[in-house]
Protein backbone atom coordinates (compact mmCIF):
# COMPACT_ATOMS: atom_id res chain seq x y z
CA UNK A 1 0.00 0.00 0.00
CA UNK A 2 3.09 2.18 0.27
CA UNK A 3 3.67 1.51 -3.14
CA UNK A 4 0.85 0.69 -4.83
CA UNK A 5 -3.01 2.80 -3.95
CA UNK A 6 -4.57 -0.51 -3.31
CA UNK A 7 -4.57 -3.07 -0.66
CA UNK A 8 -2.14 -6.09 -2.59
CA UNK A 9 -4.46 -8.49 -0.99
CA UNK A 10 -8.07 -7.58 -1.90
CA UNK A 11 -7.66 -4.64 -3.91
CA UNK A 12 -9.26 -2.07 -1.48
CA UNK A 13 -8.33 1.13 -1.99
CA UNK A 14 -10.23 2.03 2.22
CA UNK A 15 -6.69 1.96 4.16
CA UNK A 16 -4.85 3.98 6.65
CA UNK A 17 -1.37 5.06 7.18
CA UNK A 18 -0.41 5.56 10.73
CA UNK A 19 2.71 5.06 13.15
CA UNK A 20 3.14 1.90 15.43
CA UNK A 21 3.96 3.51 18.83
CA UNK A 22 4.68 0.93 21.46
CA UNK A 23 4.21 1.77 25.29
CA UNK A 24 4.73 -0.07 28.44
CA UNK A 25 6.41 -3.19 27.42
CA UNK A 26 9.04 -3.61 24.58
CA UNK A 27 8.29 -5.13 21.83
CA UNK A 28 10.65 -6.96 19.63
CA UNK A 29 10.59 -8.75 16.52
CA UNK A 30 13.05 -12.59 16.69
CA UNK A 31 13.96 -12.92 12.68
CA UNK A 32 15.15 -16.35 11.39
CA UNK A 33 18.84 -15.36 10.58
CA UNK A 34 18.71 -14.65 14.56
CA UNK A 35 18.73 -10.64 14.57
CA UNK A 36 16.31 -8.76 16.64
CA UNK A 37 14.51 -5.26 15.85
CA UNK A 38 13.00 -3.71 18.60
CA UNK A 39 10.07 -1.81 17.86
CA UNK A 40 10.46 0.71 20.78
CA UNK A 41 13.97 1.68 19.25
CA UNK A 42 12.16 2.19 15.28
CA UNK A 43 9.69 4.02 13.75
CA UNK A 44 7.63 2.14 12.26
CA UNK A 45 5.40 3.41 9.49
CA UNK A 46 1.47 1.17 9.13
CA UNK A 47 -0.63 0.85 6.44
CA UNK A 48 -3.96 -1.26 7.10
CA UNK A 49 -6.37 -2.22 4.92
CA UNK A 50 -9.86 -1.46 6.66
CA UNK A 51 -10.88 -3.85 3.77
CA UNK A 52 -9.48 -7.04 4.68
CA UNK A 53 -7.47 -6.22 7.80
CA UNK A 54 -4.00 -6.59 5.94
CA UNK A 55 -1.18 -4.51 7.59
CA UNK A 56 2.09 -3.81 6.01
CA UNK A 57 5.19 -2.21 8.27
CA UNK A 58 7.51 -0.36 7.18
CA UNK A 59 10.63 0.74 8.82
CA UNK A 60 11.38 4.43 8.40
CA UNK A 61 14.54 4.12 9.65
CA UNK A 62 17.49 2.16 9.80
CA UNK A 63 17.35 -1.84 8.65
CA UNK A 64 17.45 -4.06 11.90
CA UNK A 65 20.08 -4.42 14.14
CA UNK A 66 22.01 -7.82 15.13
CA UNK A 67 22.36 -8.07 18.71
ZN1 LIG B 1 -7.23 -5.48 1.86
Amino acid sequence: MKKTTSCPKCNSKEWVKGKLKPKGTALEIKFDDESFLKLSNQKIEVYACKNCGFIELYMAEKSKEKE
